[in-house]
Formats: C-alpha cells, structure tokens, sequence
C-alpha cells in the first residue's frame, strides 16, 4: 500500500481544520487535510459570533471572508412573546475585541477557507475518508478511503481531529461521552423570505416558543434560515414527519412568526431537515500524538450560536501548541489546551444550562436593566468567555442564578407596591 510522509495530518476541512491547518502552514510543518466530502457542501450553522474574526484573522482566513461581503450581524435580539423583547448590539461589549460578525450559508463560508488554505500551499484532498488509526510511541498510521481510487496510507507525526460530527477519533478510539443536557431535536429549512425587515437584517433573532425556541438567520439573496429546537415531544405535537406541512404547523406558534410567515406562501429552498440528539461530549481532548478540535470535542446547544467559535478557537490554539511542540519544546496540552477550552465550554454550558431553567430570560426580559450588566453579557453571548476581568466569566456558575435572583425580588417588590 502506497504511504504518505507529513508532519501533520487534519481530518476535516471544517472551519476547525482550515484554521488549524493555516496556522500550521504557516509556521511551517506540512501539513495535509483529508475532507470526505466534496465542497461546497451543507453543514448547519450559519450564525457567527464576533470571537469568530478574532480567529479567522490569527490564522491569515479573515481578508479570504470579508472579500465574500456576507450579511453583517451587528447582533442578536430575544423575544418571549409578542410583547417581551430583548437585543444585544455586539458593538457595546465589555471585553475589547471584534463588535460584529457574518451570518452565511456555511456551505460558502467553508468553501471560502478550504480555499484560501489551498491558495496559502495546504495540501487538501476532498472526497477522501479517514478509515483507521494505529498510534505508535513514533508515530501515527492512518488508512485513507478515497472515494475512486486505491486506499493509501499517511504516516504522520501528529493528528489534528477537526471530523465534526463525524467524529473520527472518539469513535475509532473509544472516546465519546454522553452530554449532560437531555436530547434535544433541531428542525430547520431555508426559506424565500418576502417579509424580512431593515430592522431584522443585520441581527440573528431568538423567538421563545413553550418547550422549544426558534432561530431566524438572514442570509444574502433575500434567504432566511429558521430552526425549531427543543424538546422532541413539544415539537411532535406538530407532527412526527418533520416535512413541510409540519413545519408550517409550528410557524403558527408564535405571534412574530405568525405576523412573519403565515400571511405569505413560504417557499421553501430545500426541504426541511432534522438533526435529533446534537450535543455529545468526549473524555479526553489529546493524546501522544492527536487533538481534537471543534465539534470532535463537545458540542453543547445552538442556542447562543458558539459553535464555530469554539470551532476556530480549538483549531487556532491546538496549531500553535503543536507548532511548538513540532518546534522541541514541551507543551502542558491539560493545562494549556484542555482547561483552557474547558473554561470557555463551561461558561457557554452555565448560558444554555440557565437559558433552559428560564434564570437567563428574567435577566433578558428585565425591564430596567444596568447597563454594565447588559454589556458584561454581552460579551459572553459575543463569545469572549476567557475574560476572566468579565464576572459572567469569571463567577459565571454562581452570578447569572444570582442577579435573576435578585431581578425576581426587586420584581416582586415592586408588584407589591402596585
Ligand atoms: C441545529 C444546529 C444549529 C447550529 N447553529 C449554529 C450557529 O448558528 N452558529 C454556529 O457557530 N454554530 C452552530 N452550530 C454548530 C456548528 O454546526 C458546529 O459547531 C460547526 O460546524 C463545527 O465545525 P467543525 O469544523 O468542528 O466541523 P464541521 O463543520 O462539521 O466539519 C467537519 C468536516 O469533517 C469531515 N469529515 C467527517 N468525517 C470524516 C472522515 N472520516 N474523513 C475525512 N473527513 C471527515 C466532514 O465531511 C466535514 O466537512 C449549530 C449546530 C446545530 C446542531
């Protein structure tokens, strides 16, 4: 069998594996990306956060996106029922750093770094399956399925795991684990959107239904994409097919939606997709010779649209800790990539855990809210959750029950002298 020769190989030409593999390039290791699919080609997650520009400019990708003019998201507004409403504008954050993001489809946007990295010298092969691993004390062994062709095999000094929800290295290593949050189900399409705003345009948009929520995207070309998440009962009420008819059930659920969709003949630009039970988590992040990055590690919920941040982040800082360790120098991988990433996951994990106990919307929905809270918030929902100088960073655990806490009181007092 024919075998390759590289210093790095990446598994997944995702925003993950493209931002790992450019800054590898970069400093100089070969290195080779094996994608398995064809691009351009749908994944879900259209919706960026700031943090995002903060990654793609570290790996040299940012000047390849802003060429694509996607549609600028200033930032993301909540509403509860036709009367409770909330928006944050990225702009006013706490933490010093990026105060816009995109929101595209990811088909493009994926495309649009696979190849700037090519362009950069990144040897990609699309249409190539990673099949098997064998890690020795020397090295790393991994058989490669080409779609037409012979399989072949690359021997690598390090892998970088970026497959996705494909999930390569936990499956094949046994690494996987259940995630804390309760299988939810996520229903979405594309739709023609006629009724869309100026004031809509440039925001992702959160409408609370019961047992379950619902995102608008505007993308370019008048498109919109719109999300059903939730409990998988609440959405079956509507319907077990998940098809057209089902999702024009639940557009009649909500006021804004109602006012939105249902007065206009929806057309639809591909049928109507599931994903059921999307959070998963792993029980280690590295091994001797291999990282995982982006949805390898943990997804947890699309609630706050984080998961291509975190996608770049694993990517950026797992390429310059292997950069130094190709370089000879010794890398603390639990401390410096495992608790890092873990106190970022843990800040979006006490966001979406508090979204779903209701604590979060008595914040959001507060009628008179403090203006450094809001901005401090901001921030998370940006997606700056390093900055320990952020008390929603820091005490994230023990400050976001605490101030709805407090809010309920003074709401409670201030019922009682009405
Ligand atoms: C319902 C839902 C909504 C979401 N909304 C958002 C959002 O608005 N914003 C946001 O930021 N995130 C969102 N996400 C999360 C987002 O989808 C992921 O976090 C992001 O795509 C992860 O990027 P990645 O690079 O890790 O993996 P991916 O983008 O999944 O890329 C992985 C690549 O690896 C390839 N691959 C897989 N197996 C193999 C193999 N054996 N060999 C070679 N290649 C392989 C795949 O073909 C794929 O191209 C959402 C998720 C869900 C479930």
């Amino acid at each position: 069998m024919r075998v390759e020769k590289v210093d790095v190989l990446v598994i997944g030409a995702g925003p993950a594996g493209s931002v790992a593999a450019a800054i590898l390039n970069k400093n100089g290791h070969q290195v080779k990306v094996v994608e398995k699919q064809k691009f351009p080609r749908f994944v879900i997650g259209e919706s960026l956060l700031p943090r995002c520009l903060h990654n793609l400019e570290k790996a040299g990708l940012l000047e390849a996106v802003q060429a694509q003019n996607f549609q600028r998201k200033n930032g993301a507004s909540f509403t509860r029922n036709a009367e409770e409403f909330c928006a944050f504008d990225f702009s006013e954050h706490f933490t010093p750093g990026w105060g816009y993001a995109y929101q595209m489809p990811r088909a493009q946007f994926d495309k649009t770094l696979a190849d700037e990295i090519v362009r950069q010298g990144v040897d990609l092969c699309y249409e190539e399956s990673v099949e098997a691993v064998q890690f020795s004390p020397e090295k790393a062994l991994i058989d490669i399925q080409p779609k037409k062709g012979d399989r072949y095999q690359i021997e690598a000094q390090f892998v970088v795991d970026a497959s996705g929800y494909g999930r390569v290295l936990p499956r094949l290593l046994d690494l996987g684990c259940d995630s804390a949050f309760p299988a939810r189900t996520a229903f979405f399409a594309h739709i023609k959107d006629t009724t869309r705003t100026k004031a809509s345009e440039f925001l992702t948009e959160v409408a609370e239904l019961k047992a379950a929520w619902t995102w608008m995207i505007p993308l370019e070309k008048g498109i919109t994409s719109i999300g059903f998440v939730g409990d998988p009962d609440f959405l079956e009420q509507y319907g077990t097919d998940y098809d057209e008819t089902m999702f024009r059930k639940l557009l009649s659920t909500h006021p804004l939606l109602v006012e939105r969709y249902t007065a206009q003949e929806i057309e639809f630009v591909f049928p109507p997709r599931v994903i059921k039970g999307y959070s998963a988590g792993v029980k280690q992040m590295y091994g001797e010779r291999f990282v995982l990055v982006g949805n390898s590690t943990e997804f947890l919920d699309p609630i706050f649209s984080s998961g291509v941040a975190f996608a770049t982040e694993t990517g950026a800082v797992a390429a310059e800790l292997l950069s130094r360790q190709l370089a000879g120098e010794k890398v603390d991988w639990e401390k410096e990539y495992t608790k890092y990433i873990q106190h970022g996951i843990d800040v979006f994990r006490t966001f979406v855990r508090e979204w779903y106990t209701g604590n979060l919307q008595t914040i959001l929905y507060a009628t008179r809210k403090d203006p450094s809270f809001k901005k401090q918030i901001c921030s998370v929902l940006a997606g700056y959750v390093w900055d320990k100088k952020n008390p929603y960073v820091k005490k994230h655990r023990r400050a976001v029950p605490l101030l709805a806490e407090v809010i309920r009181g003074q709401q409670e007092a201030n019922a009682a002298k009405e």
